[in-house]
């Protein structure tokens, strides 16, 4: 018998779930993103999950970091909004209804100033990468009222959860489980079988996907993508599995049995919205 507490999204539900533009849509209510990402050393995670983003759907998105990534993100996404900042504060960013925030942001104690104006901001925040090794050392960073979805691999859940990283690859559906209730949040683990986990609702098990998506900066382009969906209205449930969905179907469409580069996966998002939705 099927279990009642899992469930598995179809392309039928993502037709349902994603939102699409219509006449009285402008760029500013389709959904405006925040990217809180890269650093000196991590440059290239900020140009992927902004990619992610714009390509997966988001009206705009603005990019806030330092220099360096803010160099790379100018030149490949011109698109894009971008604030320099010479300080850790989001007070010149304009308003966006929801944040992407920790893609090779660092940990250092700038990315912490930065990580907890942002997570003091009142909208939706996807927590990612080197936040959540901000949040494994300092879970108050959690405490705020707007909800927080995180995407963690086993390795990241390990950390925030104090628990063994093997343990939570042989019971990956109960550590989830166990890691929205003990935090409060939505939970979005990765791996060669992602899960979507949060309290009260049946876990969802990501029936997409190809392990030639376990590939550097993958999980940086499925950030800018969830949070595009996040900032265009979805809960973090749905915009946790139909982020988790469309990234396996343009990880499919992209590699083709072959290899694939990160930047291949958020260029085939559009396609992979195509695919699964009727048009309009
Ligand atoms: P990250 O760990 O942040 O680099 O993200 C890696 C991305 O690749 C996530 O979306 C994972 O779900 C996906 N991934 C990693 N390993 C595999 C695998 N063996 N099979 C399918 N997808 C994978
Ligand atoms: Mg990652």
């Amino acid at each position: 018998l099927p279990d009642p507490d899992v469930a598995a999204l179809t392309d039928a539900d993502l037709d349902v779930l994603l939102p699409r533009p219509g006449n009285e849509s402008d760029k500013y209510r389709r959904g405006v993103l925040g990217v809180a990402a890269g650093g000196d050393l991590f440059t290239g995670a900020a140009v992927l999950a902004v990619g992610g983003a714009l390509r997966g759907g988001a009206g705009m998105v603005r990019y806030a970091g330092r220099p360096a990534p803010v160099a790379q993100v100018r030149s490949h996404w011109p698109e894009s909004v971008v604030t320099e900042l010479d300080e850790p504060s989001i007070t010149r960013v304009g308003r966006v209804q929801a944040w992407v925030l920790g893609p090779g942001l660092g940990t250092d104690d700038w990315a912490h100033e930065l990580a907890a104006e942002v997570l003091a901001s009142d909208v939706p925040v996807l927590v990612d990468a080197d936040a959540l090794t901000l949040v494994a050392r300092d879970r108050s960073l959690l405490w705020r009222n707007a909800p927080v979805l995180i995407t963690p691999h086993a390795g990241e859940l390990a950390r925030l959860l104090r628990a063994d990283r093997d343990a939570i690859e042989a019971a990956r559906l109960e550590h989830a489980r166990r890691a929205a209730a003990e935090l409060g949040v939505t939970v979005l683990l990765k791996g060669s079988t992602t899960v979507v986990a949060e309290d009260a609702r049946p876990v969802r098990v990501n029936p997409t996907g190809t392990s030639w998506l376990a590939t550097g900066g993958t999980g940086d382009v499925l950030a800018g993508l969830a949070g595009a969906l996040l900032a265009q209205g979805l809960s973090c449930y749905d915009a946790a599995s139909c982020g988790a969905y469309l990234h396996g179907v343009a990880g499919r469409l992209a590699a083709e049995g072959a290899p694939l580069a990160a930047g291949d996966v958020a260029t085939a998002l559009p396609r992979a919205i195509r695919a699964v939705t009727s048009a309009i």
